[in-house]
């Protein structure tokens, strides 16, 4: 080689180099080579093949099925408790499909547990059912506007993850049949999760003990899945009732021992506290019952705690501190105080070789296609609610997500109370968008439209897919068994903060829906005779004016 041979390729060399990122030498590779990588981050690496493609084809296939559950779901807009129209329409399916269904475990009216197949490998698909109070709201419009004031909607899209478990269930149970497949498909709703209020008794009650693995679904606005420690934290949810005396408020004060007094003195002093907790707890209360009118000094108040923290550990601690302070302001007032457990979730721990063997089911399926309707919908949401960048549909995944080494405050759920009993993922799929506000009724904007459609469809390919994996290769159960047993589970040990005395709040909500359900029900969804919900609502999807709000502006003087 000449030395001017030399100089010339060191030349190129870092041309090529000096184009990418410092720290990341780019490979030198010629043109049509470097096309196919950046290609390949975009698009699946390697497509679904054999039955898992055929299971995605029968997914495809289910594309109306699964628009149907959605939109339903969505228009019955039930809470937590009371997801009755739910079960009776979800179960009628399920049992139409050869399942076997069992209604109201673990004490809980509105829950159902659905089976079908034998043996080994049993593979239980879980997904949340309940709605958020006061989140009405028309799909398919960028503008606020409540079906019903005042009424619950889903405010958080729990209206889709069924849709997607059903649908990956029967795609895998037809092949189970013909190929003559050896396993177990369950299928359960988180009832109440939006209480954080059921897991934890499903657990307690047995329910997850032959489960071979839990592939759990939960709205997002990517296709993700994790391992380890998530973000976010784990909760106690409780009431402390005080009970006192009544008294007349003006002719003798003195007489009475006001309830309300000692939760307010709760607040107060929890309110104080704070200060000197650790910042990664989160806690919140609101007072249920403060007394019926001024006039009469309140015997009964009732105050309604979350108390989160990171660990198990320190949840415990911090409870124990709250059942002080109420024992404190009991004492203040004179009153007495008694509490209740209304809800729990342990902090969450997900598998990890169920989750890396989901990984590759997601490179292989990709997000789905939007529309520029789609996407101009989502950007009209996310310039509505203010959103930091309005970048509309993900069109690129995030790719997995690793366990937190730091841990990270923030929300809870009782999967968590899951994971500590069988191998757990959770898939996170698009059928929403991206940084609008959960809780509230932005997040139910996008639930009965083309994106919760087409984000629920890709990610029950997914779970199909695993299940699949799941029943195909015993050594991925063995694996995913051995992280539970020698590497999640080795020094931590799971000890439910629900006892065997603790009832569910099965009552939670039953006022709310009994106000509201009349006029619910004229929303319900018909799919005999409208296509879809934005169909059966006239709604011309996207829209993104007010009907006559451009009139009525040229109207303004
Ligand atoms: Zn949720």
């Amino acid at each position: 080689m000449t030395n001017k041979l030399v100089l010339f390729l060191i030349a190129l060399l870092f041309v090529a180099c000096s184009a990418e990122s410092p720290e990341e030498p780019a490979p030198v590779v010629d043109e049509p080579e470097a096309e196919a990588i950046h290609e390949e981050t975009d698009t699946p690496v390697v497509p679904l093949t054999g039955l898992k493609a055929e299971a995605a084809e029968k997914v495809d296939g289910m594309q109306k099925l699964t628009q149907e559950i959605i939109d339903s779901l969505f228009s019955f807009s039930e809470l937590g408790f009371q997801e009755f129209e739910t079960q009776r329409y979800l179960t009628q399916i399920l049992e139409e499909n050869g399942f076997t269904v069992e209604l109201g475990v673990s004490g809980i009216p509105s829950a159902w547990w659905a089976t079908w197949g034998s043996g080994k490998p049993v593979i239980a698909l879980g997904s949340d059912v309940d709605g958020i109070p006061k989140s009405s709201q028309m799909p398919g419009v960028a503008y606020r506007q409540p079906m019903i004031e005042g009424a619950p909607g889903h405010g958080e899209g729990h209206n889709s993850g069924q849709a997607l478990n059903i649908t990956a269930a029967i795609a895998v149970k037809e092949i189970m049949e013909r190929e003559g497949l050896a396993g177990t498909i369950v299928l359960w709703p988180g009832i109440a999760e939006e209480l954080v209020a059921t897991k934890a008794w499903f657990a307690r009650d047995g329910r997850y003990d032959d489960v071979d693995a839990v592939l759990f679904t939960h709205v997002s606005n990517n296709l993700r899945v994790g391992w380890g420690r998530p973000r976010g934290t784990g909760l106690i949810s409780v009431e402390y009732s005080f009970d006192g005396v009544a008294a007349h408020g003006a002719s003798d004060p003195w007489r009475g021992r006001s309830a309300l007094d000692a939760v307010e003195l709760m607040n107060v002093a929890w309110n104080f506290r704070r200060e000197h907790l650790h910042p990664l707890q989160r806690s919140h209360y609101v007072i249920v019952d403060g007394g019926d009118q001024p006039n009469v000094v309140p015997s009964k108040a009732t105050v309604w705690y979350f108390i989160r923290e990171i660990t198990a550990e320190k949840i415990r601690e911090n409870f124990a501190t709250l059942q002080r302070i109420a024992e404190g302001a009991a004492m203040m007032t004179d009153t007495s105080v008694s509490r209740r457990i209304v809800g729990a979730a342990y902090p969450r721990h997900f598998n990890k070789p169920v989750a890396l063997a989901m990984d590759e089911n997601i490179k292989a399926v990709g997000l789905p296609e939007w529309t520029e309707d789609d996407q101009t919908f989502a950007r009209a949401l996310q310039e509505l609610m203010g959103a930091e960048e309005i970048k509309g549909l993900a069109t690129e995944l995030e790719g997995i997500e690793e366990a937190e080494e730091d841990p990270v405050s923030g929300g809870s759920d009782d999967i968590g109370d899951v994971s500590w009993n069988t191998p757990t993922v959770t898939l996170r799929f698009p059928a929403n968008v991206d940084d609008l506000q959960f809780h509230h009724w932005s997040s139910a904007m996008a639930m009965a439209t083309p994106i919760a459609h087409k984000g629920t469809t890709a990610g029950a390919k997914v779970i199909a897919a695993t299940m699949l994996d799941l029943i195909q290769d015993p050594a991925l159960v063995e694996d995913a068994w051995r992280y539970f047993r020698e590497e999640q589970t080795a020094d931590v040990q799971y000890e439910s903060f629900v006892g065997a005395d603790d009832e569910p709040a099965i009552e939670k909500n039953a006022a709310i829906m009994a106000q509201f359900k009349d006029q619910l029900a004229t929303f319900y969804y018909d799919p005999t005779k409208y296509d879809t919900y934005l169909e059966q609502l006239g709604i011309d999807y996207p829209q993104l004016e007010r009907p006559g709000s451009e009139e009525e502006a040229a109207e303004t003087p």
